[in-house]
């Protein structure tokens, strides 16, 4: 998986503001009740600050589109189904290969050669059974990012190949839907979230794709399992407001050093995705 940026082309500039998160709380009166088994289920999370049992009822009525669920995204998809997200959209292709279980989570050996979403589904309902997942055997694509950003509230990028995190970021300012992008390479990982007409998306940052980027990367799960929870965490905080997003900033992890660095983020008015030349503010 690529991380987003090299560090040489990271823009600098004036902070953005936070995402003010008050503004996509949900109405009191729309938010779906609790029973009694799932209060008892998110019993010990419900005492977070600021979380609740509204926060949870957000939670419950919320849907995320993930794109992806290996070692990123299986991992944000895991830690969604087991904080109680309303419904998970899972888009990715193919058949589980040996080579995916030293980070992907979600498969297993027995499963091999079977279809990675088929199994992302199984281990999904067996960890809770009370969130709707919805799956796609298909990478995101000009064919289908339409329909599969419509299908959700939030956004989770975390696609190795450049050409569709493009897509979803274009659909997602499009669709005026939050996106979080995580990406890691190596000992490296990176977050924040785009949320348009509010910060930049990831046009701003990457025009075009970077060269010479190759397939396969060199990973161990424990660095996209970090990122991905992380990422896990960005949604719910979107989603309940207990705390405030990385928005306009990015987190910068080199997980050899440990070292963690926050970077501000520029929008950039000329950006061919959300700047004002579409029309936007
Ligand atoms: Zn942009």
């Amino acid at each position: 998986m690529p991380l987003l940026i090299p560090r040489r082309l990271v823009a600098r500039g004036d902070s953005l503001s936070f995402f003010d998160f008050k503004a996509r709380i949900m109405p009191m009166a729309e938010l779906p009740s609790l029973t009694a088994v799932e209060r008892a289920r998110y019993e010990w999370q419900m005492w977070l600050p600021h979380l609740g049992e509204v926060g949870q009822q957000k939670l419950k009525a919320a849907s995320v589109l993930i794109s992806r669920i290996g070692g990123v995204g299986g991992t944000v998809a895991s830690y969604l189904a087991a904080a109680g997200i309303g419904k998970l959209v899972l888009a990715h292709g193919g058949k589980i290969q040996p080579s995916d279980l030293n980070r992907q989570l979600l498969m297993t050996t027995p499963r091999l050669g079977t279809l990675r979403v088929d199994s992302a589904r199984e281990r999904l309902g067996e960890l809770n059974p009370h969130v709707e997942v919805v799956t796609l055997a298909e990478h995101v694509s000009e064919d289908n990012v339409v329909g599969l950003v419509a299908q959700a509230d939030f956004i989770v990028d975390a696609a190795p190949r450049f050409g569709e995190r493009f897509l979803l970021n274009r659909e997602s300012v499009r669709q005026g839907k939050p996106m979080v992008e995580c990406a890691m390479y190596e000992f490296d990982a990176q977050l924040t979230t785009f949320i348009p007409g509010q910060t930049g998306c990831l046009a701003c940052l990457l025009p075009e794709s970077p060269p010479h980027w190759k397939r396969e990367f060199p990973v161990i799960g424990a660095v996209p399992g970090i990122v991905g929870a992380m990422a896990a965490l960005e949604v719910i905080k979107l989603v309940t407001g207990c705390a405030a997003p990385l928005a306009g900033t990015m987190l910068w992890m080199s997980l050899a050093t440990m070292d963690f660095q926050k970077v501000p983020l520029l929008r950039r008015k000329d950006c061919a995705v959300c700047g004002c030349a579409v029309g936007r503010n």
